[in-house]
């Protein structure tokens, strides 16, 4: 599993910072966003570092179908029962803060927020 000492996230695998998780197994984690901008606000992220979606490819394939196919059974679990945006900021046109491979899970009964993720 490839890791970068100074990534944020990775540091969150690592156990070095703390977050709420939600999930994890052995590819994938998942844990509430700092700064929720709905009632629902989760991160889904591969364990092995992948900066971006702009550097996926289709050896990829496996790991980020996992991902997604997790978000509905995560986004009910944390309260989005009545359905849920999905969004993945990738590079800089797409405002990209983390370098680390994310996929946001926004929702919950009141998710007003929800527009303001970019
Ligand atoms: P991006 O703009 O890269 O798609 O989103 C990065 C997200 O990561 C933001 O919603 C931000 O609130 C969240 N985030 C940044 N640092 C941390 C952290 O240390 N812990 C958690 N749980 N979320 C973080
Ligand atoms: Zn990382």
């Amino acid at each position: 599993m490839s890791s970068q000492d100074d990534c944020i996230f990775c540091k969150i695998v690592r156990g070095e910072i703390p977050a709420k998780k939600v999930f994890e197994d052995e590819d994938v984690i998942a844990f509430l966003d700092i700064k929720p901008v709905a009632p629902v606000h989760v991160l889904v992220i591969p364990k092995k570092h992948i900066a971006s979606l702009t550097q996926v490819d289709k050896t990829d394939a496996l790991l980020l179908g996992k991902m997604l196919a997790l978000v509905p059974t995560l986004a009910v679990a944390q309260g989005a029962d009545d359905g849920f945006r999905v969004i993945i900021n990738a590079g800089r046109v797409g405002q990209q803060e983390v370098p680390h491979l994310h996929i946001h899970i926004i929702g919950g009964p009141h998710p007003l927020g929800a527009m303001l993720v970019r």
